[in-house]
């Protein structure tokens, strides 16, 4: 409630003197704004409201983790952690794996922001700097016939049968509501129920987001449609763990399919920056999160006390580690953790880290090594085995670095080219 409902933020001003709402929507917008003014103003404002209430969402944080170790005791876990990931059969050493092998890349993610310090053309980068393109975006307005006929072309190395499907859920069977509309949920999802085909919403913006947009949320059709299609009602859904994975696939083979059929090096560049800024976004950021929370449950289950000040040092000690010496941290980011809804449901977001390696893995086995067989029976097979087991059968093993030391061989690649470009 204080921070859905109470709390409020100043608005912030821009370079030109006028004013802008600061709302939890409206937030990373600015970020991304290239008025420079704009961003710094915003990110004061926010963060300034999260510090008039430092102690009071220290001791929600803290009552938080102390109920996960709590009830973990009572359950005989030896840990918070190994609690919450026991319901889902995962061992720890997945959780402890994909730390280490992103760390040991973090001076991969340390060359992309000397890069965009370097392209932002800044003598000092600040974190409200983090989110601001730093490509221009030439591709103009995408109609939505396009932004289908790229999807459709991109998905083609998943075969014959999932082609066919795709096409006649956007050609014929109009699975998709597109444009936005009054009274219409803002976003994009998919939902429907077994016995019947999904349907999507999405928002089309006629930009290149949009475009991924609808590759993503139809690879979350597409998954729901072949597990349907497949199996009893019983194991007709899917966890976390592995549903971020069908449709990250689908955006990954919509980017390879851009790539391959772009040659003009100005939207070149707005594509590499594009999949960079995932990488940071899904891969190392909630990383970065895990880290926080197991650190956390940690403390608390030796007694020490989590305190604005404790947390606060945790989580600069992180951001500086992840992000290196050519950023500035400012103060404010220090109490980041106060903002992020998902530290309350524990450990939960590395599974967009595993799940995003595991995605990259697999579209480059689709590409590659005629993985597309084995990707479409993990599709048909929804909850019916153990996550770990559904991925192993598809061709990649979570309980091994290997997954996230691939993906970050793709990061690599793309932030050599782009690095080349500029
Ligand atoms: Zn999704």
């Amino acid at each position: 409630m204080l921070n859905e409902a109470d709390i409020t933020f100043e608005p912030a001003l821009d370079s030109k003197g006028e004013e802008h709402q600061v709302t939890h929507g409206t937030f990373i917008g600015y970020l991304q704004s290239d008025d420079r003014t704009l961003r710094k103003n915003a990110f004061n404002s926010l963060y300034s409201s999260y510090y008039a209430q430092k102690n009071t969402l220290a001791a929600v944080y803290n009552a938080a983790v102390k109920r996960d170790v709590v009830t973990s005791r009572l359950r005989n876990h030896k840990t918070a952690q190994e609690a919450a990931l026991f319901a889902y059969n995962i061992l720890t050493s997945v959780y402890s794996e994909l730390i280490a092998a992103v760390r040991k890349h973090l001076p991969l993610m340390h060359r992309y922001i000397s890069l965009r310090k370097k392209l932002l053309g800044v003598d000092t980068l600040y974190m409200y700097d983090l989110y601001t393109p730093i490509v221009e975006n030439t591709f103009g307005h995408i109609e939505y016939d396009e932004a289908k006929a790229n999807v459709l072309q991109a998905v083609q190395p998943l075969g014959e049968d999932y082609v066919k499907t795709i096409t006649s859920a956007l050609e014929k069977e109009k699975w998709v509501d597109i444009y936005e509309n009054k009274g219409k949920r803002s976003g994009a999802y998919s939902w429907g129920a077994y016995g019947c085909h999904p349907f999507v919403s999405i928002n089309f913006n006629y930009n290149v987001d949009s475009m991924f947009t609808l590759a993503h949320e139809m690879g979350h059709a597409m998954h729901s449609n072949y597990t349907w299609s497949n199996q009893p009602v019983v194991y007709g859904d899917y966890t976390i763990f592995v549903a971020e994975v069908a449709s990250t696939v689908n955006e990954a083979l919509l980017m390879e399919y851009l790539l391959s059929v772009t040659a003009d090096e100005s939207r070149r560049k707005y594509l590499l920056n594009y999949y960079m800024e995932q990488f940071r976004g899904t891969l190392f950021r909630q990383t970065m999160f895990a880290e926080f929370e197991l650190i956390t449950h940690e403390m608390s289950e030796r007694g020490e006390p989590l305190t604005f000040d404790s947390l606060c040092e945790v989580y600069m000690k992180l951001n500086r580690d992840y992000y290196g010496s050519d950023i500035e941290l400012n103060r404010e980011i220090s109490w980041e953790w106060a903002r992020i809804p998902h530290f309350y449901t524990p450990f939960y977001v590395y599974q967009y880290a595993t799940g995003y390696s595991a995605a990259i893995a697999l579209s480059q086995r689709i590409l590659k090594e005629n993985g597309a067989g084995d990707y479409i029976n993990f599709l048909k097979s929804g909850s019916s085995k153990y996550s770990i087991d559904l991925l192993k059968g598809a061709g990649v093993d979570m309980s091994s670095p290997k997954p996230v030391e691939n993906a970050m061989k793709v990061f690599e690649n793309i932030l050599e080219e782009m690095e080349k470009l500029v």
